[in-house]
């Protein structure tokens, strides 16, 4: 058996998502920019997905650019918004725990001479709503801070940096990628100008996803091509995604509710076992789940440091056992670099490398949560018992020398 738990990295495509598509790999092949009947009924059915996504975030179909994916949706908005602004000198502001979609972007302006402010998140992962206060200047044109993260889950308090961000007549952008389709995420209760999100986070097809932009806000095209001018994302409509991206936003509208309490209880369940049966062992920000009725983590989310051991064996060697999961780190140049999240959280880098995620979502029951509760523990003392970190070891080391 396998046991999936990296629903963050990405989800499968359900069912009823899959079937609403197929029609379009087959019969109904139309170009949705064609006039004759072919082309009306792509058009049609990409208009109907338009209004599926538009009722997930509570905004009018007319708000929406659809995407080829998350890091698109990101790209478009930071980009786009910097170029829509006048000013000679500009200055965007994002924190320093946002998906590589976000934060290479913003090194991207850097280097056409645009400034950037990291904000920084407590060691819990959350931003104080004061320190985008604090960081802005005459010449800031945007504001960028994620909702979920990916990798801790932490739901940043979107709404008063939006207040923030409204009363400074700033654009306000949010990579909603890793919460639309898992908590409620209602553009207008946000108060944000822009937000990303992508279908294959949410049981949708890969490649394919939105940027809400507010009726007024201005952002410059990033691409040029047909079919149409005005058109901010050119290029000939991917139908069936789009198709799939508004199957899977209706589904995740009906199931929310009931999915994020089934998932919110795994989590707590998983959390609290793995914390009873490990040693030397902890989750890595936050571990609320509410507070004061809001979501500040998504449910599915927990990330965790088992001390002693590299993340990637551990991550190898559950993958032997059937279990997938995953690591924040990223494979720099051959060196395993510690998460730039976990470092922003203030762990330090040894501890940022022990460290895994596990995503959980709809092919997770109790039972698959049962099974890795009886295989982790076993598996992290395996690798413990190699590790040269391991204290007893290292003793053991030291005296015969
Ligand atoms: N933003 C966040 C927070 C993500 O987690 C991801 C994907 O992992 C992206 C953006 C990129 O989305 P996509 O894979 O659709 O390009």
């Amino acid at each position: 058996m396998q046991y999936y738990f990296d629903h963050n990295a990405t989800t499968p495509v359900t069912a009823g998502v899959l079937e609403a598509m197929l029609p379009f790999f087959g019969t109904e092949y139309g170009n949705a920019s064609s006039i004759h009947r072919f082309g009306q009924r792509a058009q049609a059915a990409v208009e109907r997905a338009r209004a599926q996504v538009a009722a997930l975030l509570h905004c009018d179909p007319t708000e929406l650019v659809l995407t080829g994916g998350g890091t698109e949706a990101d790209n478009m908005a930071i980009l786009g918004t910097v170029r829509a602004g006048l000013r000679k000198s500009r200055h965007v502001i994002t924190t320093a725990i946002e998906h590589p979609a976000v934060l290479r972007t913003c090194q991207a302006l850097e280097r056409g001479g645009v400034a950037v402010s990291y904000l920084p998140v407590d060691s819990m992962g959350f931003l104080d709503p004061n320190e985008v206060r604090k960081a802005l200047r005459p010449e800031t044109v945007l504001i960028s801070i994620m909702h979920a993260n990916n990798e801790i889950g932490t739901v940043q308090p979107l709404e008063e940096i939006a207040a923030i961000a409204r009363e400074a007549g700033v654009v306000f952008h949010t990579d909603a990628v890793q919460s639309t389709g898992k908590i409620p995420v209602d553009v207008k209760h946000l108060g944000v100008d822009l937000l990303s999100l992508s279908a294959h986070k949410f049981y949708g097809p890969k490649g394919v996803g939105a940027l809400y932009v507010r009726k007024g806000v201005s952002v410059h095209p990033i691409m040029f091509g047909g079919h149409d001018e005005r058109d901010p994302r050119p290029g000939t409509t991917n139908v069936a995604g789009i198709v799939g991206l508004g199957a899977a936003a209706q589904l995740a509208a009906a199931n929310m509710a009931v999915e994020s309490r089934r998932l919110g209880g795994l989590r707590d369940r998983l959390e609290r076992e793995v914390l009873a049966r490990v040693k030397d062992a902890g989750v890595n920000g936050s571990r609320l789940g509410h507070k004061d009725g809001r979501f500040r983590r998504v449910p599915n989310t927990t990330n965790f440091y088992f001390d002693f051991i590299e993340a990637e064996s551990l991550v190898i060697a559950l993958d032997l056992q059937g279990i997938a999961c995953s690591t924040g780190s990223a494979c720099a140049a051959g060196a395993v670099e510690p998460s730039h999240v976990l470092t922003a959280i203030g762990l330090p880098a040894e501890r940022a490398r022990a460290s895994i995620r596990l995503s959980l979502g709809r092919l997770n029951t109790e039972t698959s949560v049962d099974v890795l509760l009886a295989t982790l523990p076993g598996v992290v003392e395996r690798l413990r018992a190699l590790s040269p970190r391991t204290p007893a070891k290292v003793g053991a080391s030291q005296q015969s020398k």
